[in-house]
């Protein structure tokens, strides 16, 4: 009886180990989804173009696409 016992339990063990190394198999594939390159968009205050950030023209707190549409704006 205890033979069947313990044969139990050792099955039941390798159930659960089995079990906890597909989780963690499936886990390493989800955290390694695709991402796209996302930057902040910003709008320029005198025309309206959507620019990343990093090549936009800040001042006075408004974005700006070119130092041309800044001095437009401020005149
Ligand atoms: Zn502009």
């Amino acid at each position: 009886m205890i033979k069947i016992l313990l044969l139990a339990i050792g099955v039941w063990l390798i159930y659960i180990l089995l079990k906890n190394y597909r989780r963690s198999v499936d886990k390493d594939e989800e955290a390694t989804p695709p991402s796209p390159i996302e930057e902040d968009m910003v709008r320029c205050a005198q025309c309206g173009v959507h620019l990343p950030k990093s090549e936009s023209i800040l001042s006075c707190g408004e974005s700006y696409c070119s130092d041309e549409h800044r001095r437009q704006h401020q005149d």
